[in-house]
């Protein structure tokens, strides 16, 4: 079971928590309330699997990256997806009968 620590965003407090992949995260600070973030720094977040098991991801294939049941670490965030949005079209103009 990997191992994630958190921060808290509001206090600062830190907390590791073991679990599985399938648990949520955690959001809340328990010292404070306030909202915690997840940190991805050198923890032993490791996939072991008779799947796959990649120690030099060095060029992360996306493509041939298995589907991850949470989100990968060191992965740079997606920028916002650009929707092809199709001219404005705000107000259909109705056709003078
Ligand atoms: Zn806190």
């Amino acid at each position: 079971m990997p191992t994630y620590q958190y921060a808290c965003t509001a206090c600062g407090h830190q907390l590791e928590a073991v679990q599985s992949f399938s648990d949520e995260s955690l959001t809340v600070c328990p010292a404070c309330d306030g909202k915690l973030r997840k940190l991805f720094s050198g923890v032993g977040v490791v996939f072991k699997g008779s799947g796959f098991y990649r120690t030099d991801s060095r060029n992360a294939a996306s493509a041939a990256a298995p589907a991850s049941p949470s989100s990968t670490p060191s992965s740079t965030p997606a920028p916002a997806q650009s929707t092809p949005a199709p001219s404005s079209s705000s107000s259909t103009p109705a056709p003078a009968a």
